[in-house]
């Protein structure tokens, strides 16, 4: 009696294991099938990478990051000055 009750939850041991196991290689196949799709059509393309150049405002109470086009800060308007972007890098 006492051996088929153990033999029994041997099986439903084994079973629980595969049935996770098959829900997780699912899960990872249809990951890389999605993942597959996307890099065919371009979905997944990485963003922009974020180094483009870019400099916090001159003014220290406000201290907004511009990008390196800007003339004037996006935040406060002040005028960006590249000769003190340059004199902080020399710093560096
Ligand atoms: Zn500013």
């Amino acid at each position: 009696m006492t051996g088929i009750t153990v033999g029994f939850l041997i099986i439903g041991v084994i079973v629980v294991a595969a049935v996770v196991f098959s829900v997780w290689l699912i899960a990872m196949v249809l990951g890389l099938i999605g993942r597959t799709i996307g890099a065919l059509f371009g979905w997944n393309r990485p963003p922009a990478p974020l180094t483009r150049p870019s400099y916090p405002c001159p003014r220290t109470s406000c201290r907004a990051i511009n990008p390196a086009s800007a003339r004037f800060c996006r935040r406060c308007g002040h005028e960006l000055l590249r000769r003190q972007l340059s004199r902080q890098a020399a710093m560096w």
